[in-house]
């Protein structure tokens, strides 16, 4: 499948991992948003948000948690934002779910 995650999850593209478990992968953004800048990404391609159903109630779960736990790991005790970017409007460039975790800066809202 020509999916640049999938090939990030693979190995096959180098990334700056932060975190890797059975269900998730969690890398450095390459165009980092705010000095913390974390991609959580499951390893099952899912296209978007729009594609998850109760079988993901787990994944979905896990990476909320995951997020939280990165967020204390990288120092953001002031707070943080997780964002996913659904499909053509929401801003998504790359088909495959992925969350960002951005902080180290106060963001504004609403987003443009
Ligand atoms: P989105 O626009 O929500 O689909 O987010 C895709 C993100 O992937 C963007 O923030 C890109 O900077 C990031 N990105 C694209 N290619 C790479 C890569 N090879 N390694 C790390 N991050 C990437
Ligand atoms: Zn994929």
């Amino acid at each position: 499948m020509d999916c640049l995650f999938c090939k990030i999850i693979a190995g096959e593209i180098p990334s700056d991992k932060v975190y890797e478990d059975d269900l998730i992968y969690a890398f450095k953004d390459i165009d980092p948003q705010a000095p913390v800048h974390i991609l959580i990404v499951p390893k099952e391609h899912i296209e978007s948000l729009d594609d998850i159903n109760e079988s993901h109630k787990d994944l979905i779960f896990h990476i909320s948690l995951k997020a939280k736990e990165l967020a204390a790991k990288f120092g953001l005790t002031k707070g943080y934002r997780l964002v996913n970017n659904c499909k053509e409007d929401g801003g998504q460039s790359v088909n495959h779910l992925h969350y960002h975790l951005l902080g180290g800066r106060s963001m504004a809202w609403p987003p443009g």
